[in-house]
């Protein structure tokens, strides 16, 4: 109470809520379900935390994406700034961009180059699949694992911090006779790394994990905060576990919340025993629960409190909603994907004439390539939208080459960089390219030597243009707009010759100068956008302009956290949502179960569920029309709550009602008519 007169937004939060945000000493986890506020805690306690004097240099907030963790620290400072106060600097990001900022600052401590680039998980894959190359293990009869199939096993291996016959039996069974090849590869990835200077994403937690562990140099880092504070806690996998509890110092707070219906990634070794347990990795932790809904209204609740009560383990309760009554969720069978577009639409105009801006509208889907018809069609009706998920911006080819010179600017021994550089230019494959490293490499890896290499006359203006190029890099102390001003001026030539489209390319190259200019320093700029890649351009342009409004298509892993006032639900059909790639044990369909309940959680007025009755495969060698079911998570008790829609469906087929014989007498009455 005396808190509140103090602070009076405090009243904003039900008790429980505001006893978390007031907690004391000790560790604490907040097991909540969705919308119950979990995030809204976290902001509010960053704010609170300041509020009574806290140095917001010495918090440190956790969060699945960036902009989550912009979200939150500007509510926070929102609420501040209400009694006078500004929220200062807080630690905020993703663990992979702590770990980045942290590991830069002690590299050293750690043996490390403190000039390390990060390898993004492309460039990983395609490390493994140079090496793979090299050690001679393609090609033969039998086939080895895809490169990124070998990033996934060792991911596995480090995330999980389990050994390799172990992941192979459980996830890779159909890898296992390649044990000591997969075991001699990733000891070659290792050392490539360690002589490259370079970290992948993996290796930053790990080393994290190591440096926060570490009995000297633990304790000093964890000294540096007095709140370490975590969102999405079900979603962390034992590495991360590992850093938490080597960031727990004497003196300093701990604060987790999750949910553990809602944990989707254990593709990514996530482990949602890592929340469940976390009472036993810090004593004296007090566990809080919420199950107030603020976010849906009661019918939407019914729906999903009803979907996720079908999981066989949960700890979180049945969730009752304070918003009140509204409209049923609807279940609408479309006849195929086109009609499926079409009612999607439809609803989506509606809703916008009746005051819902496009960008509180939601369409989600199971994958990315769920939505090309609805893209399509959207483009031809003229309604903007953004999609989250998918291939991201900086996949596309053209962006990755101009960042690779920006990458060798900044560390000339990274490989990748050069490789794909090099290999742009006419007359220069594999082997040339290999040879113009091996001259860098001579000249002690000083970039500006590629200008000598005497490479294919087809190549030698381009590559002397490339060692003045670099020169001018690493010589200048432009911003890093104007530097990849100077590579669009040495790449855009090259364009027309490497890629169709160029128009579009160069305009994207234009975006990517757009998004650079907020960026001070170019290894941050670099570093920033591996780790937390934008989706589209518009992700780092800061805030939309009031006048601009658009659509959101999102892959339901890319929702997650986030909320709308409506939701759509497309191809709840079974195949896609459980997907057929994890129908293969109890553990992943119970993961898609969880996937969809992340899904429909989103929804706070209007909740839209579809799925297509036919569905258009294309197949070699033949493609035609396939019929698809209801998913099944979609059970008789979840589809009563719901109201029942038919979209473009043909009249219901009755043929098989009536045997031969009552046919037969009932086209004989018919004739018989006027007899
Ligand atoms: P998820 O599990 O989906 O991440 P969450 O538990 O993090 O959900 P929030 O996103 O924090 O939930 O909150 C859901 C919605 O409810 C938000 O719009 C939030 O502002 C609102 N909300 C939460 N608590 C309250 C409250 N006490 N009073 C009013 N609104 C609230
Ligand atoms: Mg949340």
């Amino acid at each position: 109470m005396e808190d509140i007169q103090r602070f009076p937004w405090l009243a904003e939060l039900n008790p429980n809520q505001r006893a978390a945000v007031t907690y004391g000493e000790g560790p604490l986890l907040v097991v909540a379900g969705a919308g119950t506020g979990k995030t809204r805690t976290l902001a509010y306690r960053v704010a609170y935390l300041v509020s009574i004097g806290v140095d917001p240099g010495r918090i440190l907030l956790l969060t699945f994406t960036r902009r989550a963790a912009q979200d939150m620290l500007t509510r926070a400072a929102a609420i501040t700034s209400r009694t006078g106060l500004a929220l200062g600097n807080v630690w905020g990001g993703t663990f992979h961009s702590v770990a980045h900022r942290l590991l830069r600052t002690n590299a050293k401590s750690m043996g490390l180059s403190p000039q390390f680039t990060v390898l993004d998980e492309t460039d990983a894959a395609e490390l493994m699949g140079l090496l793979r190359a090299e050690l001679g293990f393609t090609g033969g009869a039998r086939r080895f694992p895809r490169k990124s199939t070998c990033l996934n096993i060792y991911s596995r291996c480090v995330n999980a911090e389990l050994p390799l016959p172990d992941v192979l039996g459980r996830h890779y069974p159909w890898c296992a006779n390649w044990e000591d090849e997969l075991k001699k590869l990733f000891r070659h990835y290792e050392r490539r790394k360690h002589s490259g200077r370079l970290l992948d994403f993996d290796d930053l937690l790990v080393y994290w994990a190591e440096l926060a562990t570490h009995p000297r140099l633990g304790p000093r880092l964890a000294e540096r905060f007095d709140h370490v504070l975590v969102d999405e806690y079900q979603d962390t996998n034992v590495v991360q576990a590992r850093i938490l509890r080597g960031m727990r110092g004497e003196g300093n707070s701990i604060m987790v919340v999750g949910d553990d219906a809602q944990s989707i990634y254990s593709f990514r070794a996530a482990e949602v025993r890592n929340m469940l347990d976390f009472p036993v990795q810090f004593p004296n932790t007090t566990v809080m629960t919420l199950e107030e809904n603020y976010r849906s209204k009661t019918p939407i609740l019914e729906t999903t409190n009803r979907l996720i009560a079908q999981a066989r383990e949960r700890y979180t309760k049945d969730l009752w909603s304070a918003r009140g009554e509204g409209a049923r969720p609807q279940l609408v069978t479309c006849v195929d994907e086109h009609a499926q577009d079409d009612y999607v639409i439809a609803r989506v105009l509606e809703h916008w004439e009746q005051g819902t801006p496009l960008r509180d509208q939601a369409i989600l889907f199971r994958a990315s390539h769920l939505s090309a018809s609805l893209e399509v069609e959207l483009g031809r009706r003229g309604i903007p939208f953004h999609k989250y998920g998918g291939l991201r911006f900086l996949e596309n080819a053209h962006i990755k080459d101009v960042l690779a010179i920006l990458r060798i600017a900044e560390n000339a021994r990274d490989e990748l960089a050069w490789l794909r550089v090099l290999k742009l230019l006419e007359g220069i494959g594999d082997a040339t390219a290999a040879a113009a490293l091996r001259h860098v490499a001579a000249a002690g890896y000083d970039p500006r030597s590629i200008s000598t290499y005497n490479g294919p006359s087809s190549a030698r203006e381009h590559l002397h243009n490339l060692g003045l190029l670099l020169a001018d890099l690493l010589e200048t102390d432009q911003l890093p707009a104007a530097q990849l001003s100077r590579v669009r001026g040495y790449y855009e030539p090259l364009l027309e010759k490497l890629y169709e489209q160029p128009e579009v390319r160069s305009r994207d190259l234009a975006s990517l100068e757009q998004i650079a200019s907020g960026f001070r320093s170019r290894q941050r700029f670099l570093v920033e956008l591996q780790l937390d890649p934008p989706n589209s351009t518009s992700d780092l342009a800061g805030p939309p302009h009031l006048d601009d409004d658009w659509l959101i298509l999102s892959t339901i892993h890319s929702a997650k956290g986030g909320e709308w006032d409506v939701v759509y639900l497309v191809h709840a059909a079974d195949g896609f949502l459980p997907s057929d790639m994890a129908c293969g044990s109890e553990e992943e369909l119970e993961e898609e179960l969880r996937v969809a309940y992340v899904a429909l959680t989103r929804a706070r007025d209007y909740l839209y569920v579809l799925w297509p009755l036919r569905y258009y495969y294309r197949r070699v060698p033949s493609s035609g029309h396939g019929y698809a079911q209801l998913s099944r998570f979609m059970s008789s008790e979840v589809v009563q709550t719901m109201e029942p829609k038919a979209h473009g469906v043909a009249p219901e087929d009755l043929s098989d009602v009536l045997s031969t014989a009552e046919q037969a007498d009932l086209t004989a009455r018919m004739r018989s008519r006027w007899d």
